[in-house]
């Protein structure tokens, strides 16, 4: 038996209840082509249940997801020829997630398509990188 959220749209799509071009299945995910994509192919491989985010699911569950998106991920670039792949998940609101059903984009890439990464790269303070090395393994 499935774990379902009734109000979250990607159960509905996993449902059939709302349509979705679907391009890959297994037991456990499904993955289907995003509405608003980012780039030519951007797809979104979900769990069949209903997961939140990375953090309220087990290990296990994330590594299923994550299999799921590499098959996904040389699916995509066999059949479009894509010169590379993004792949990135958001967790929660601060992470940048919009839709609370645990996803991975995976997003087909090519060195003229014109995305860009949504950060300003900037050489780190190293005291701060000594500081959060030793927060992080103390
Ligand atoms: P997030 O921002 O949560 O990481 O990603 C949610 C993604 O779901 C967005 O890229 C958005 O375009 C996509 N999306 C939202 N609603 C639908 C829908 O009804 N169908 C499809 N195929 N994609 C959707
Ligand atoms: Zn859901």
């Amino acid at each position: 038996m499935s774990e379902v959220d009734s109000s979250c749209i990607f159960c509905k799509i996993i449902a059939g209840e709302i349509p979705s071009k679907r391009i890959y299945e297994d037991d456990h995910h499904i993955a289907f082509l995003d509405i608003f994509p980012a780039g030519r192919g951007h797809s979104l491989v979900i769990p069949k249940d209903h997961h939140v985010d990375i953090h309220s699911m087990a290990a296990e569950v994330y590594g299923g997801i994550a299999t799921a998106a590499k098959k996904v991920a040389d699916l995509l670039q066999s059949r479009l020829q894509s010169e590379g792949t993004t792949i990135f998940q958001m967790n929660r609101e601060a992470g940048w997630q919009t839709v609370f059903h645990a996803h991975m984009h995976v997003i087909p890439r090519w060195s003229n398509d014109g995305l860009h990464k949504p950060w300003d790269i900037a050489p780190a303070d190293s005291a701060d990188l000594d500081a959060l090395h030793t927060l992080l393994t103390e």
